[in-house]
C-alpha cells in the first residue's frame, strides 16, 4: 500500500495517520515461517521541521515449534516502527540506514517499511520463553518438565587429570 504524503509538504507538524495489514506467511525464519496471522501496522507520519518521521506499532501472533524445545508456540508480538523517509538518500560514503526509507513521488510504501520492520525486529532464536531449558541431546526429554535421568558429562580435562592419579 502506497501512502500520499504529498498534503504534509507545506505544513510542518502536520501528521498523516496510517494503518495497514500485510500478509507475511510466505517470510522464513530459520526453516519455518511463523507469520501465519495478518500483521498489522499502526501510527503516523509527522513532518517535523521538514523530515518526515514515521512512528507506530506493528503487531501479530506468530507461531511455530520453540527452536530449542519443539513445543508449539502462539507468540503474541509487538515491534515499534520509527523510521525516516526521505526523498533523496543522502550520505555519499554507500552507509545505508536500513530505517531511512526512500518516497517514491511523494508516496511512502508501507508494504516494504512494515516488512523490513518486521524482518528486522525478528530475534534469531523463536523460543517459547526466554529460558527455555531445551531437550536433553542425550534422552530427549523436555528438560522444562524437570531434570532427566542422564549423568553429568564427566570433563575431559577431569578425565585426563583422573588417569594420572592413578599411576
Ligand atoms: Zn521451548
Ligand atoms: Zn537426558
Amino acid at each position: 500500500m502506497l501512502l500520499n504524503l504529498s498534503v504534509l509538504k507545506d505544513n510542518p507538524g502536520g501528521t498523516i495517520p496510517f494503518e495497514v495489514v500485510l500478509d507475511l506467511h510466505e517470510l522464513a525464519f530459520g526453516g519455518c515461517c511463523p507469520a501465519t496471522e495478518p500483521v498489522t501496522a499502526v501510527g503516523e507520519v509527522r513532518n517535523t521541521a521538514g523530515v518526515y518521521v514515521m512512528r507506530g506499532t506493528v503487531r501479530t501472533t506468530l507461531h511455530g515449534p520453540c527452536d530449542r524445545c519443539a513445543r508449539d508456540v502462539d507468540k503474541p508480538v509487538e515491534f515499534p516502527l520509527h523510521a525516516v523517509l526521505t526523498a533523496e538518500l543522502a550520505g555519499e560514503d554507500g552507509e545505508e540506514d536500513p530505517w531511512t526509507f526512500l518516497l517514491e513521488e511523494g508516496c511512502a510504501d508501507l508494504d516494504d517499511i512494515v516488512t523490513t520492520t518486521f524482518v528486522l525486529s525478528m530475534d534469531s532464536k523463536f523460543l517459547c520463553k526466554e529460558d527455555c531449558k531445551g531437550l536433553c541431546c542425550r534422552c530427549g526429554k523436555d528438560l522444562n518438565d524437570g531434570p532427566c535421568g542422564c549423568r553429568p558429562e564427566t570433563d575431559p580435562r577431569l578425565a585426563v587429570l583422573q588417569q594420572l592419579l592413578k599411576k
